[in-house]
């Protein structure tokens, strides 16, 4: 655990010194829970976003893009229940001072429970190797049966607290399992209590004028409310689907994890809207396809996972989560939800206009249901950085920490390099990069060795490396260095671009999407 913990210091460090991520008005000792993108960073988050975009809109003919602002008539949030359901419960420990949300609290004890099922799960396996049957192991081991009853009757009763606001159960249950703050080890906690987690502002300029908004904690709303603005203008048949990416904001209580949980940060989400009584096709659909988004990334099948919702939203009929291995552990990096026609008929009620659609093949006109599938631009990051950085040995001596981002993701695609500033190398090195430059992202390094160059790049996650040397200058040929093999290859510079940008292109992963 201990190494899990300098893992993850690592890659925020590594985040800051590349780059990467900055915390939010660093010079003033920073913002709780937010955080800027540098140069690098912002190269990456695009990267990931036009994945999705083109992924979602460009190659799917039934699915549109929108950009809605983000605050709202403040009716939006009343209709879509965040005004009074949006809670987090919250207990603080009386000792530590520390505050907790109180479902996690019992989450994690459920998940210690969970690894102690793998242990016997991992241990068996070994005893009965190829003969082993994990759906009967877990059905017949009375230790594990013994495990798998306590997290249900926990989950269970966790969720009858939580959806009948009976907070004092949920008191009484932490107290029970004999959960103890991570922090200072005590037991001495406070009521659960509810909070609200949207952030208030005012419109107009004098206070007693001025209305009550809330910035957006969601970007699905924005979605629902110009259904029938995007239906019409776009004449678009059901099923169909609104995509798009923006901030949404939440006054979170347990603000840690840096990039994972933060008060402002942004969702990419689609939402689909069906013929009711198909969702459950839809469901399907949506989770298979979301899995192969993030397969073509190729983090590592390893690293994911569904978690099916037991407790499910006020306005869902089936929820799951895809899951990412953290350095923290696995934890929710995107949410496919069937929220049935909840929201699309909230919003009739509280507005009085109509959100249906006129089926021409049933004739006659329905509230669509809606499948949404919302995935944290800044976890997706998170997950891509984490699984990317590399400590690896080069040689009996020395070591490299390398960012093996997928390279059709890395913020800069090709450094070029040339070997000495002077001999008309620079010159060379600027005639490359002006050919490349209208398609990828090129940098130019010419300080130091060119070995540290290398290693200068590996850590941002250069991809391929071009070194321009006296050779070069005879016969146009240049080596071609490519991070993750660290091979070395001679190419002729005219047929440089074709080569690099192969490499490097996202039309390839796209490809891939549609075959995988
Ligand atoms: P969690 O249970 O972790 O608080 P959630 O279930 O409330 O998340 P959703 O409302 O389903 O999250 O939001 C969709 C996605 O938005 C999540 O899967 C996550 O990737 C992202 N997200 C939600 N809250 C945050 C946050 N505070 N910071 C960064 N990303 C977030």
């Amino acid at each position: 655990m201990a190494k899990k913990q300098d893992f993850f210091k690592q890659v925020i460090g590594h985040a800051k010194e590349y780059g990467y991520i900055f915390s939010s008005s660093e010079i003033y000792d920073g913002l709780s829970a937010v955080y800027d993108y540098g140069h690098n960073g912002v190269e990456l988050k695009n990267n990931i976003k036009t994945y999705w975009w083109k992924s979602m809109v460009q190659l799917h003919r039934e699915i549109v893009g929108l950009d809605a602002a983000i605050l709202m008539h403040p009716k939006t949030w009343k209709a879509s229940g965040h005004v009074d359901a949006f809670n987090d419960p919250l207990i603080d420990n009386k000792d530590s001072k520390k505050r907790y949300r109180a479902d996690v609290l019992v989450e994690d004890h459920v998940e210690k429970i969970d690894q102690k099922v793998q242990k016997e799960i991992k241990k068996a396996r070994k005893r009965f190797g190829d003969d082993f049957d994990e759906d009967q192991f877990v059905s017949t081991h009375p230790r594990v049966v013994k495990y798998k009853e306590q997290m249900k009757e926990i989950i269970d009763r966790m969720t009858d607290a939580l959806e009948n606001n009976q907070l004092a159960d949920l008191k009484q249950l932490i107290e029970q399992l004999g959960i103890a703050c991570p922090v200072s080890g005590s037991k001495n906690w406070t009521d659960v209590r509810q909070f609200n987690l949207m952030f208030g502002t005012k419109l107009g300029a004098s206070s007693d004028t001025a209305s009550d908004l809330y910035l957006r904690p969601e970007t699905a709303q924005g979605i629902f409310v110009n259904f029938s603005n995007v239906q019409k203008t776009g004449r678009m048949k059901i099923p169909f689907g609104i995509a798009q990416i923006g901030k949404a904001f939440r006054n979170e209580i347990v603000a840690r994890q840096f990039i994972f949980r933060q008060r402002e940060f942004e969702q990419m989400e689609m939402q689909y809207f069906v013929r009711p009584g198909d969702e459950m096709k839809w469901f399907d659909h949506w989770k298979a396809q979301r899995k192969k988004w993030h397969d073509v990334m190729g983090l590592g099948n390893e690293n994911y996972r569904f978690h099916d919702h037991d407790q499910l939203a006020h306005y869902a009929n089936a929820a799951t989560d895809i899951e990412f291995d953290f350095p923290f552990g696995f934890k929710e990096l995107e949410g496919i939800h069937s929220r049935t026609d909840f929201d699309l008929k909230a919003h009739e009620e509280y507005s009085g206009k109509k959100l249906q659609f006129y089926d021409p093949e049933l004739e006659k006109s329905y509230v669509p249901y809606v499948i949404e599938t919302s995935i944290g631009l800044d976890r997706m990051f998170l997950a891509v950085l984490s699984a990317a950085l590399k400590e690896e040995q080069v040689d009996e001596k020395n070591t490299r920490t390398v960012l093996k981002i997928p390279a059709f993701l890395a913020p800069v695609k090709v450094a070029v390099l040339p070997l000495l500033k002077k001999d008309g190398l620079p010159e060379l090195a600027n005639e490359i990069i002006k050919e490349l430059q209208w398609e990828t992202q090129v940098t130019y390094d010419d300080k130091d060795a060119v070995g540290r160059r290398y290693r200068r790049q590996d850590a941002v996650g250069t991809p391929y490396c071009i070194t321009v040397d006296h050779q070069s200058l005879e016969d146009r040929t240049v080596t071609l260095r490519d991070r993750d093999s660290m091979e070395q290859k001679r190419v002729a510079m005219s047929e440089l671009r074709s080569v690099v940008l192969d490499k490097v292109s996202m039309i390839r992963a796209l490809k891939e999407l549609e075959q995988v």
